[in-house]
């Protein structure tokens, strides 16, 4: 799918950042199966979630896809207050020397880096990075503020967005060369307390991403050659796509000392030794929205969990008469009235577009419900309910729509996650040799298999398969590995994910 992905969302990209131009409004004309990328990159457009900009691989997050975003940090944001974490904010630009200072971290990103190098007319003095990421300038205060074992753990959080500009073909959302994120960074006074934190963060995205994005999730350790610049080990949650293939949603990474020796970050401790903090760093980016979209959708658009979708329930009035009109109208607006306290609710009373027009422009946004009422309907005291996700519709009682729009929403969230989650473990294979791993790969599953998580056996798998890769070491493994490395014979040390990655 890269391959596909890329060449179509860069001509996109290219067309549109030469010459914007307006979106017809018309449905889906490519199916999901056929042309993923194609289809991807009209659902982003013709749903309004996503716009193209001047510039290549950095897009316009359009309303209806901010307040996806929204919803994401309104979540969260409780989330880490519970744990104690505050909200800050730090400068986007970061002097070079800051981000130089440590080698591993410098090393992973400045390939990446866009810099300012100019202030008006001035050259400036020290070239500015525009921030990949916070740890450096962030630490540079934490060594100012912590001062002594009561100053710990520190746990800031902050809502940004982030630059890297990479050169590889820009995707909306999942590559893209500006991004929104959260960045949480912890500093504590054990190597204990940081890993419990970097764990419970990477649990908190889990339940997230399953209980609000209706996504499975592979939660474990990444391999050595994919841990974060800078970390001592990072941690992860995956997904795998019914097309066959594994992403990366978000990560938590244990820095250990790394950053706090670079940047001498430490306290005294009761013995009076100068000792320095164990720190986290832990995030979670715009890019699991393309996941949504990429994952749920179908050949008519958008498929949203209701947790996350902006409109839940469209009403949809049916008349053709103008002496029905009235009568419709004003029982449409009754029922919008009931419903929008406790759900997000449009009615769409544009008279320029047919009922069945309606219909498919909401099933292509996405609205997980539709009420669809007719001078019919209100003569048997009912409307006509169809969920985005099964697709059937149901006739209900005026009086009980509420009730029955509120159970419907409960349980096309919970099916959402079963049947996505029903798809991912019908795809998974174990594997013990070389040939059923290979097999396996091109029957596009996911695989779980011994492994020696050396990184010259990652670099030859990428090498040997165009692209696969370890996506994440489980946290549960068995007690005794029973075969060797499958893919090189050596001695197996865990049971890892493989896959070919998006
Ligand atoms: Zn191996």
């Amino acid at each position: 799918m890269v391959e596909q992905t890329t060449s179509s969302s860069e001509k996109q990209d290219k067309k549109n950042a030469s010459k914007p131009e307006k979106v017809p409004l018309a449905g889906i004309t490519v199916k999901k199966a056929d042309n993923i990328s194609e289809w991807y990159t009209q659902v982003l457009q013709k749903a309004e979630l996503i716009d193209y900009s001047l510039v290549s691989g950095c897009y316009v997050l359009r309303p209806r896809l901010y307040a996806m975003w929204e919803k994401v940090q309104q979540l969260f944001d409780v989330e880490i207050k519970r744990k104690g974490v505050q909200n800050a904010y730090f400068p986007m630009l970061i002097p070079e020397s800051l981000l130089n200072k440590e080698a591993h971290h410098v090393n992973g990103f400045s390939p990446e880096v866009a810099w300012v190098t100019q202030g008006g007319n001035s050259p400036l003095p020290e070239r500015l990075a525009i921030r990949p990421t916070s740890e450096t300038i962030m630490y540079e205060s934490f060594a100012k503020w912590i001062r002594s074992h009561r100053d710990l753990p520190l746990k800031l959080n902050q809502w940004c967005n982030v630059v890297r500009w990479e050169f590889k073909h820009p995707t909306p959302l999942l590559r893209s060369r500006e991004f929104l994120w959260q960045e949480g960074h912890t500093a504590h006074a054990t190597h204990e307390e940081a890993a419990q934190m970097a764990l419970d963060m990477l649990n908190v995205y889990a339940q997230l991403l399953e209980d609000v994005y209706a996504l499975p999730i592979l939660r474990g350790k990444k391999s050595q050659g994919e841990t974060f610049a800078g970390a001592i080990y990072s941690l992860s949650c995956e997904t795998f796509f019914p097309s066959g293939k594994g992403i990366q949603i978000c990560t938590s990474h244990h820095l250990g000392t790394n950053f706090s020796k670079a940047f001498d970050i430490g306290y005294l401790n009761d013995k009076g030794n100068h000792m320095p903090v164990h720190q986290t760093s832990w995030g979670i980016s715009t890019r699991s929205l393309g996941i949504l979209v990429l994952f749920h959708g179908d050949d008519k658009g958008l498929v949203l969990p209701p947790k996350i979708a902006p409109t839940q329930i469209v009403i949809v009035p049916i008349y053709f008469a103008e002496v029905d009109k009235k009568r419709v109208m004003s029982a449409a607006v009754k029922i919008r009235k009931s419903l929008e306290t406790d759900f997000s609710v449009i009615l769409d009373d544009r008279e320029e577009y047919t009922p069945g027009w309606k219909y498919n422009d909401w099933e292509m946004k996405g609205a997980c419900m539709r009420i669809e009422i007719g001078p019919k309907d209100i003569a048997n005291e009912q409307v006509m309910i169809c969920r985005r996700d099964v697709g059937k519709k149901e006739a209900v009682p005026i009086a009980k729509v509420k009730e029955h729009v509120g159970s419907q929403l409960r349980q096309m969230q919970k099916d959402m996650l079963t049947h996505a989650t029903e798809r991912l473990v019908a795809a998974t294979v174990e594997v013990t040799t070389n040939e059923e791993l290979l097999k396996a790969l091109a029957e596009k599953k996911l695989i779980k298999t011994a492994w020696c998580a050396l990184p010259e056996c990652e670099a030859a798998l990428k090498e040997k398969t165009d692209g696969a890769k370890s996506m994440n070491i489980p946290f549960e493994q068995p007690e005794k590995l029973l075969s060797s490395c499958t893919l090189c014979g050596k001695t197996a040390t865990v049971v890892a994910y493989v896959a070919k990655a998006y």
